[in-house]
């Protein structure tokens, strides 16, 4: 290399001597710290390579597994590869020292292998258990609500065995044990939700006569009794309707005295036809009361003409004043001083109020809206279901919501009322309407939370940590550890049992069938269990001597 090939070097002619003397040895120095530099780096890649090969060839798990269980300890020629353990001691080769159990076969009713509903004795438990009809219905009860994950009818794990060297090489592999249990469930079909008031007990309320508002009795928020008065509205057409039935009660009065006197005197005197004519005034005057009467009913002022009878028409003008009334308004109310067009709005039911939208002195007809009156002991809460999850909802169904306002300690149980016959376009949701109880008034309208759509509740299900239940590809297996394991001189092994999941919580898993309460089952870690199973299920045979 020449000094023209490095330009830069001619920049400083008075330096260009000295720094030709170590140009030579500049680049290989350089080339040897790089070198120094990158061999950690390369070495570490080509170790690294070199250990991928190797695991690639020679089984990754097996010599971490087989580390685990103590292999260290043996001769290759003494270990069975296969299955892990010392070749003198291993079940699944030595076919004499543990015959296998009896293969029960497929149950088509439950979809497992060995199924211990019906074959109780292969449970894992020192006394064969006693199936009740509890157990049975259980099992039924889970597979009726909606289809469950299946097994397939020609996986062959259940005959399997996964064998440990010793209780150590089971600690060592920090496989952790737990017990089936029995423990209360709920299946549900979860929806967010909203709560409304409940439109079959809610009120919008207007006027059946126009008029101007002449007093608004309540406010929003206040709790009111059926038919009591929030309001009233002078109207000239109620005032109308009164008079004529004053007017009308006097002409019957009037007609009905003539009647009676001509009557008295219909004995030749007079002529009949003059008691004919005292009687069709009489009877037109009564029909013209009658429609007085009817005109005010209509108005919902109900009166009684006949009621009257005993009173003046001084009297009877005094009560029809203020007809339709509460007695608590007209004790304080003037009679010659207040009109008569009085009317009153009534509340139609027991509630709160939750809307006004009038003031006194405001004109009205009978389309304004007035009131808005609600019973709040009982709420609407429309849910927004999955397409999928509906077709598993009725009505009746129980429905346990949980407002979004109030934490986890708040749980209110209602039920499905009705169920809608669209989805909605947009969301593919199906809407579910729920009747919640709300007597305590904690449930809000136009608030929103969580409703669980009950599909079934089960008080004692078969229960199991969800890391327990593996599946291969065919089907869902748990170990199920031997009920002689603790006898010194057992094999320390897991029997591979087919199981049948069901409802998955958090951390836990439902076993429809393949499991009965007692029997102690590999939780933690025992994917150990399953990668020794299916790396033995890959081989093509036991290496064993018997050549199995
Ligand atoms: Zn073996
Ligand atoms: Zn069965």
């Amino acid at each position: 290399m020449s000094a023209a090939a490095r330009p830069h070097d001619h920049v400083s002619p008075p330096a260009a001597p000295a720094a030709a003397l170590p140009s030579p040895s500049r680049p290989a120095a350089a080339l040897l710290r790089w070198f120094w530099r990158a061999v950690p780096t390369a070495a570490v890649v080509t170790a690294l390579a070199g250990l991928a090969l190797w695991g690639h060839f020679a089984d990754w798990k097996m010599p971490k597994f087989s580390t685990l269980i103590g292999k260290q300890s043996e001769t290759a020629e003494d270990w069975c590869q296969e299955h892990n353990v010392p070749e003198a001691t291993c079940i699944e080769c030595n076919v004499t020292l543990l015959p296998a159990a009896k293969d029960y076969g497929w149950c088509k009713q439950h979809g497992v292998f060995l199924c211990p509903l019906e074959h109780p004795d292969v449970a894992q438990l020192k006394a064969t258990p006693v199936i009740t009809q509890a157990m049975l219905d259980r099992a039924s009860r889970a597979l009726a609500v909606k289809p469950r994950a299946e097994n397939n009818s020609l996986c062959r794990l259940h005959m399997r065995r996964v064998q440990f060297a010793s209780t150590d090489a089971v600690d060592k592999a920090g496989v952790d044990i737990a017990v089936v249990q029995e423990r209360p469930i709920v299946e549900a079909a979860t929806a967010n939700g909203e709560v409304v008031y409940d439109g079959n007990r809610m009120a919008h309320l207007s006027s059946r006569v126009g008029g101007t508002v002449w007093q608004v009795e309540r406010q929003v928020g206040d709790r009111v009794r059926k038919g009591e008065c929030l309001a009233l509205v002078d109207a000239s057409d109620v005032g109308k309707a009164k008079a004529e039935l004053l007017q009308s009660i006097a002409q019957v009065r009037l007609k009905q005295a003539t009647f009676d006197r001509v009557q008295k005197l219909a004995d030749g005197t007079i002529p009949l036809r003059q008691l004919r004519e005292a009687d069709t005034a009489l009877q037109e005057a009564k029909i013209r009361q009658q429609s007085a009467q009817q005109s005010l009913a209509n108005l919902g002022l109900r009166v009684n003409a006949e009621d009257f009878a005993a009173l003046d028409t001084t009297e009877i003008a005094r009560r029809i004043h203020f007809l339709g009334l509460p007695d608590d308004v007209a004790k304080h109310l003037d009679i010659n001083s207040t009109t008569s067009n009085l009317f009153p709005i009534r509340s139609p039911l027991d509630g709160v109020i939750i809307e006004r939208h009038v003031v006194a002195g405001e004109v009205v007809d009978a389309s304004t809206l007035l009131f808005g009156v609600a019973d709040i002991s009982q709420m609407w809460l429309t849910l927004n279901v999955r397409e999928d999850d509906a077709r598993y909802v009725a009505v009746g169904q129980p429905v346990l919501f949980r407002p979004n306002s109030s934490g986890d300690e708040l749980e209110i149980r209602g039920a499905v009322a009705w169920i809608s016959t669209s989805a909605d376009d947009k969301t593919r949701t199906v809407k579910v309407r729920v009747e919640l109880p709300n007597n305590d008034a904690r449930l809000r309208a136009n608030t929103f939370g969580t409703g669980r759509i009950v599909l079934r509740e089960e008080p004692k299900a078969v229960v199991v940590p969800g890391e327990a239940v593996h599946w291969d590809g065919t089907c869902h297996v748990v170990f199920v550890r031997d009920k002689n394991y603790h006898n010194p001189d057992s094999p320390k092994f897991f029997h591979v049992r087919s199981v049948r999941p069901g409802v998955k919580e958090a951390d836990s898993t439902e076993i429809i069938a393949g499991l009965l309460p007692g029997e102690v089952i590999a939780s933690k870690n025992s994917v150990v269990l399953e990668a020794q199973l299916l790396k033995s299920n890959l081989g093509t045979g036991c290496g064993c001597a018997d050549g199995h």
